[in-house]
């Protein structure tokens, strides 16, 4: 009795967090809709002449943007909550393992019962923020087919990766049920650098066809580039991204021999010349300057950091779970929904920390592609034409920049090229 009424008096603690990222999330959704547009404190007079008129329609993007976002934080939420304080983790994992005792199985049946549930009862909501939206504000011409597809794609390719993923958690954790942190750490090492290299070479070309990019003056210019940069062999590719979207962008991905720099053939379409050499510039300095091996030496930090976090936490943090949620150890094939809530817990306050280290590499590569192709002015126009074309506000409320935005705000990018440092 006694025992029973400690633990049911913890049962707050695993609602806190959650309650918070909804509470967090509706002011989010509500600071966006009616936080008033912010005025550009530029006492620089170049910069200011190159900084875009803020239209009525990008102001509207931008902010549904960052509600819609926020939409989303609350309905994953409010699912996995529901999924477990109703027992359904429990009863999806009794079914799972009433039909095979094969592992692998289990969680295959496991875990596509739970996305394919999540997937229909969030369809409605994925094509009103995914498919209308983007039509509604001109960003997107993808067919409704197409669309339909690529969300299949997606649901496919996330269950490959994600099944035998879980599958090797479960069977550590079973196999080594003191040990399995350090080996847990071990296996984590070789697999994130596994798929930091095949991303581009297998997962990628799902949605897009990547091929190399095809000879013209533009490309001659990219390799001269290049070569300054001491990269006389980064691979360019182009994708196909005009499929899916207009709007515009480029981006380095991979690592060793498969790193490369993606742009998109929205970019090459539509983007004036000198401005997609700054672009490329600025993709150079990520690949210059080792941004992707960095981010997975900070992950190898992580996954040194959960070594101590597992070995005494997670005992803990499974002793006192909510009786209601039926999930008593680590090694249930259930536990696979708390590893789920944890990640969603963690991702959402870890977010302004990420953000914060992305905005600080994202200027240290705009510095360094100014430094290599040293054309302020077109840089300046670059981040103006990206504004105006993917309809994103360049100034941003303070509160909304620190939270959520991986890169400087495209004013304060336009500030910081134009300044007299940066120009000499
Ligand atoms: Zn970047």
């Amino acid at each position: 009795m006694v025992a029973e009424f400690k633990a049911r008096k913890l049962d707050y603690l695993y609602w806190i967090l959650p309650a918070l990222i909804i509470l967090i999330s509706v002011f989010g959704i509500i600071y966006a809709l009616t936080a008033p547009p912010v005025s550009i404190p530029l006492d620089n007079i170049e910069a200011r002449k190159l900084i875009p008129i803020v239209t009525e329609k990008t102001m509207q993007h931008s902010r549904w943007s960052i509600a819609i976002g926020f939409l989303w934080t609350i309905i994953s939420t409010v699912l996995i909550l529901t999924f477990l304080q109703y027992g359904l983790a429990k009863r999806l994992s009794d079914f799972s393992e009433s039909k095979t005792s094969n592992l692998l199985l289990q969680v295959t049946l496991y875990s596509i019962i739970l996305s394919l549930v999540i997937e229909i009862i969030t369809l409605p909501l994925s094509y009103l923020t995914g498919f209308v939206f983007d039509h509604h504000f001109g960003l997107s011409s993808e067919p409704l087919s197409q669309w339909l597809l690529d969300t299949l794609k997606g649901f496919a390719l996330g269950s490959v990766v994600e099944i035998p993923l879980w599958t090797l958690l479960l069977f550590l954790v079973r196999k080594f049920p003191k040990g399995w942190p350090y080996i847990q750490a071990a296996t984590a090492l070789p697999i994130m650098l596994f798929m930091t290299f095949i991303s581009p070479i297998l997962f990628e070309p799902v949605f897009n066809k990547i091929q190399l990019m095809e000879a013209s003056p533009l490309r001659d210019d990219i390799k001269k580039l290049a070569a300054k940069a001491g990269l006389p062999n980064a691979p360019v590719f182009v994708s196909d991204k005009s499929k899916q979207t207009n709007t515009i962008n480029a981006y380095v991905t991979g690592i060793g021999l498969s790193e490369r720099i993606v742009i998109w053939d929205t970019t090459l379409k539509k983007m004036p010349k000198e401005q997609t050499l700054c672009v490329v510039a600025h993709e150079l300095g990520h690949y210059a300057l080792h941004h992707i091996l960095i981010g997975c030496g900070i992950g190898i930090l992580f996954i040194i950091w959960s070594i101590p976090v597992n070995l005494y936490f997670t005992p803990l943090f499974f002793k006192y779970l909510p009786e209601k949620w039926k999930i008593k150890k680590v090694q249930d094939l259930a536990a696979i929904t708390m590893f789920v809530y944890v990640s969603h817990c963690a991702g959402f306050f870890m977010e302004p920390f990420g953000n914060f280290y992305s905005r600080s590499i994202e200027k240290d590569a705009d510095m360094y592609g100014l430094k290599l192709h040293h054309d302020p002015i077109n840089f300046a126009r670059t981040y103006a034409f990206l504004s105006n074309e993917n309809l994103s506000d360049p100034c941003p409320p303070k509160l909304l920049e620190v939270w959520l935005f991986s890169h400087p705000p495209l004013a304060t990018r336009i500030k910081y090229v134009t300044e007299p440092d940066a120009k000499n």
